[in-house]
């Protein structure tokens, strides 16, 4: 997501010694000078939530950085100061530079925060752990499953041999007749191949981008406010940009399935169908399969298989052994010796 800067706004302190609110820019109390100790937070006045600052030369202070504050008297300096602007002291052997990015509070969350300080003893005790019913869910879940896997391994896996006497076969075999023909397509504008003739074309929303893209939909979060650590701060936005493109419809050339040519017959002598393709039309995909009928243990079963080799093998009363399921399905046969 991209980060979105809307301005400046201006944060106030409250004096430690004399709870007189002061605006963010001044460093030392207005009501008994005392300079901003470090640890003392800017927070963010209601109403002045889009009250950007304008001042350029405000500006400039707070685009330099965090303020610092002076190692030998503490007061708050402008990150350009090489040298205290109260005491005259190096600001860079040992100045602490304020703390900046972290989000600010307004007035009222602090103040509402300082009278609800929860005291460590009422801490409230933690509400019984829910792992004891998660573990029995967990185990019933485990038997379950157990028991699925049992059942379809005795319906479906746990086979018995019988031997099977050949009643029918049965075979069908089909190719898929394709020709090439204008087709109607749909697709981005520029996925579309060059010898097509466009017919109509509308904005479709393509994909979503981190970074700001041109003619895009800029889609942005809440605003939110980063303490610039020099009495102001930037209201931000996340944002990311959905992309439209022109999506359209087009006709091309390409090959479609038209037809399909099917033989089939109740004999051991399976063949392909006979294609009769003009110039415009070429062969497709094709299938084959194959079925025979057995009767056994006064039962009667069927296998289907695309084996052709297997299949003409099965010649009409051959005995063969099957593999039955618990479902009567059949699962493989060899001849019999
Ligand atoms: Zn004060
Ligand atoms: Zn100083």
């Amino acid at each position: 997501m991209a980060r979105k800067s809307l301005g400046f706004v201006p944060l106030v302190w409250e004096c430690p010694s004399c709870k007189t609110q002061n605006p963010g820019p001044i460093k030392s109390c207005t009501s008994c000078g005392a300079p901003q100790p470090p640890d003392v937070e800017f927070q963010l006045v209601e109403e002045e939530k889009f009250n950007f600052i304008k001042d350029e030369a405000l500006l400039r202070e707070i685009k330099a950085g965090p303020n610092i504050h002076c190692p030998y008297c503490g007061t708050r300096n402008p990150a350009t100061n090489k040298l205290c602007l109260q005491c005259g002291g190096d600001l860079s052997m040992g100045g602490e530079t304020r703390e900046s990015g972290q989000q600010v509070k307004t007035v009222r969350e602090a103040q509402s925060e300082a009278q609800s300080s929860p005291s460590p003893a009422a801490s409230p005790e933690p509400a019984k752990s829910p792992s004891r019913r998660i573990w029995i869910f967990a185990i019933i879940g485990v038997i379950v499953i157990t028991l699925c896997l049992v059942l379809v391994f005795t319906l479906f896996l746990n086979t018995d041999d019988i031997t099977g006497t050949v009643t029918s076969v049965q075979w069908e075999r089909s190719i898929i007749i394709e020709a090439y023909t204008t087709v109607t397509k749909e697709a981005f504008i520029d996925d579309i191949p060059m010898d097509s003739d466009i017919i109509s074309c509308s904005q479709a929303y393509r994909y979503t981008s981190d970074t700001p893209v041109a003619n895009a939909t800029e889609v942005c979060g809440e605003v939110y406010y980063e303490d610039t650590g020099s009495g102001a701060a930037e209201a931000v936005q996340d944002c990311t940009y959905e992309v439209y493109d022109d999506y359209c419809e087009y006709t091309t050339m390409d090959w479609v399935a038209v037809d399909t040519a099917v033989a089939s017959g109740t004999d051991l002598d399976p063949y392909w169908p006979n294609l009769n393709l003009s110039l415009d039309e070429r062969e497709g995909s094709s299938q084959e399969s194959y079925t025979i009928t057995f009767s056994g243990d006064g039962e009667t079963y069927q296998y289907s298989t695309t084996d052709s080799q297997l299949f003409e093998q099965a010649e009409s009363g051959s005995q063969w052994t099957l593999s039955v399921n618990q479902l009567g399905g059949v699962q493989s046969i060899e001849p019999a010796n």
